[in-house]
C-alpha cells in the first residue's frame, strides 16, 4: 500500500493499475489518505475555491428511453412539465442575482426545431440582460453539430454530455439498441470541434460495471482530454427497467458513497486541473455528501435554482434532495455548509477550468 501512496504523493502520473488499486481501497485510514492527497492536488491546481453553477431544470420531456433514468420516455408514471421561455430566463437570472456567475440549463433530450430555437432565444436574451456576465452551460443531450454550433454562437460556452459508460458493451446494456455508443462519441467530438468546454461523466457503481470499467472510464477522460467532469453514484429509480432487473440493489447504498468519492479523488489525481463537480447524487446518499466531494478533490457544486413547484417532476432517481426547498433556502443552507469545509465560494466568475485554457492555448 505504501508504494501506491508513495506514487500518489510524488505527483507522478498514475496508470490504469494505480487507478484500480485506488478504487479497491476500503480501509478507512487509506481512504482518508487518498482524499487528503486528492485535496492537496486540488489546492495546487485550482486553489481553495468552489464555483457554483445554478441549475435550471427546464423540462422532463425526453425522446430517449435510457434504462436507468426516471424521466425516460417510457415511464408513464411521470407527470411531464416544460418551462416556457420566460420561466427559464427567470431561473437563469436567479442564478445571476445570487452572484453565482454561472448557470446550467439541463433537461430531457429534444431536437425539434421549435425547441432548438427556444434555447437560442433564451441564450440571447440572458446574455443581453446580464451584459454577457452570466456563463451558461448546457446539458441537453445529443444534437447535430449544427445545433451545437447555433447554441454556441448564441452564447453557451460549456456543454455537459455524459458518456455514462465508456465501455461500449456496458453502454449497450444501459441503453436501448437505437441509442448508440457511436452517436454519443460523435456528439462529444462535435462539441469539442465547435469549441465548447466539454464535460462528460459516468454512472458510478451501476449494475454490470466492474472496478476495471471505472478505471477505464478515468483513462477515457484523460484520452478524450475533457475539461470537466460531472459524474455521480448510480441511484435507483423504481420505474425503470434497470431497477426491475436488479431489485436488491438498494442495499449497496453505503458502498456507493465511498465509490463516488474514490472516483472524484482518482479523477483529481489523474487529471489535476479540470473542473470536477461534487454532484447532488452524493448528497442523496449523505446529507453532507457534496461537501465530502469537495474534500476529496471536487471544485464545483450545482445548486438547484429551478422554481420549487417544478422540482418534483425532475427526478432521474428517487431520494433526490431539496425537492421542497426554494432557491433562496437552498442557497443559504449550501453556502453555510461549504464555508464549514473551509472552502471559499467564488462569486461573479464563470469558473472555467484551467485545463481548458491549457488545452486551447487561450491563456
Ligand atoms: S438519461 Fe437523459 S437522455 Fe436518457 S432518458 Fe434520462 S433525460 Fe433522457
Amino acid at each position: 500500500m505504501s508504494t501506491l501512496f508513495d506514487k500518489i504523493n510524488s505527483g507522478a502520473d498514475l496508470d490504469r493499475q494505480d487507478l484500480i488499486d485506488i478504487l479497491k481501497l476500503t480501509d478507512q485510514d487509506d481512504l482518508e489518505r487518498l482524499f487528503n492527497a486528492a485535496y492537496k492536488v486540488k489546492l495546487k491546481y485550482i486553489g481553495k475555491r468552489v464555483s457554483l453553477r445554478g441549475i435550471v431544470e427546464i423540462s422532463n420531456k425526453c425522446i430517449k428511453d435510457c434504462f436507468y433514468c426516471g424521466i425516460r420516455r417510457g415511464n408513464i408514471n411521470v407527470e411531464r412539465f416544460e418551462l416556457n421561455k420566460k420561466q427559464i430566463v427567470e431561473g437563469l437570472l436567479t442564478a445571476f442575482n445570487f452572484n453565482y456567475g454561472s448557470a446550467v440549463m439541463q433537461g430531457g433530450e429534444r431536437n425539434d426545431e421549435k425547441f432548438v430555437v427556444m434555447i437560442e432565444e433564451v441564450l440571447r436574451e440572458v446574455k443581453e440582460r446580464t451584459d454577457g456576465r452570466l456563463g451558461i452551460t448546457l446539458s441537453l443531450g445529443e444534437q447535430d453539430e449544427s445545433v451545437y454550433r447555433r447554441w454556441f454562437e448564441s452564447g453557451a460556452h460549456r456543454y455537459l454530455l455524459r458518456i455514462e459508460a465508456s465501455n461500449p458493451e456496458l453502454y449497450g446494456m444501459l441503453h436501448p439498441a437505437d441509442h448508440t455508443y457511436e452517436r454519443r462519441m460523435e456528439c462529444l467530438h462535435s462539441l469539442q470541434h465547435v469549441g465548447f468546454q466539454t464535460g462528460t461523466g459516468v454512472l458510478i457503481g451501476v449494475p454490470g460495471q466492474s472496478i476495471e470499467d471505472l478505471a477505464n472510464d478515468l483513462m477515457f477522460f484523460k484520452k478524450f482530454d475533457i475539461d470537466m467532469i460531472g459524474m455521480g453514484p448510480y441511484l435507483v429509480h423504481p420505474d425503470t427497467p434497470l431497477a426491475k432487473k436488479f431489485p436488491d440493489f438498494e442495499e449497496k447504498r453505503k458502498d456507493q458513497l465511498n465509490l463516488g468519492l474514490k472516483m472524484i479523488a482518482a479523477a483529481r489525481l489523474l487529471l489535476k486541473d479540470i473542473n470536477l463537480a461534487s454532484t447532488t447524487a452524493l448528497q442523496a446518499l449523505d446529507p453532507v455528501g457534496r461537501e465530502l466531494g469537495l474534500l476529496a478533490g471536487g471544485n464545483v457544486i450545482m445548486p438547484n435554482v429551478t422554481a420549487t413547484e417544478y422540482r418534483p417532476g425532475y427526478q432521474l432517481y428517487t431520494g433526490k434532495p431539496g425537492l421542497d426547498e426554494n432557491s433562496e433556502q437552498s442557497r443559504i443552507a449550501l453556502e453555510k455548509t461549504i464555508r464549514q469545509t473551509g472552502e471559499t465560494i467564488i462569486y461573479n466568475e464563470w469558473g472555467d477550468s484551467p485545463h481548458y485554457f491549457r488545452r486551447s492555448g487561450k491563456r
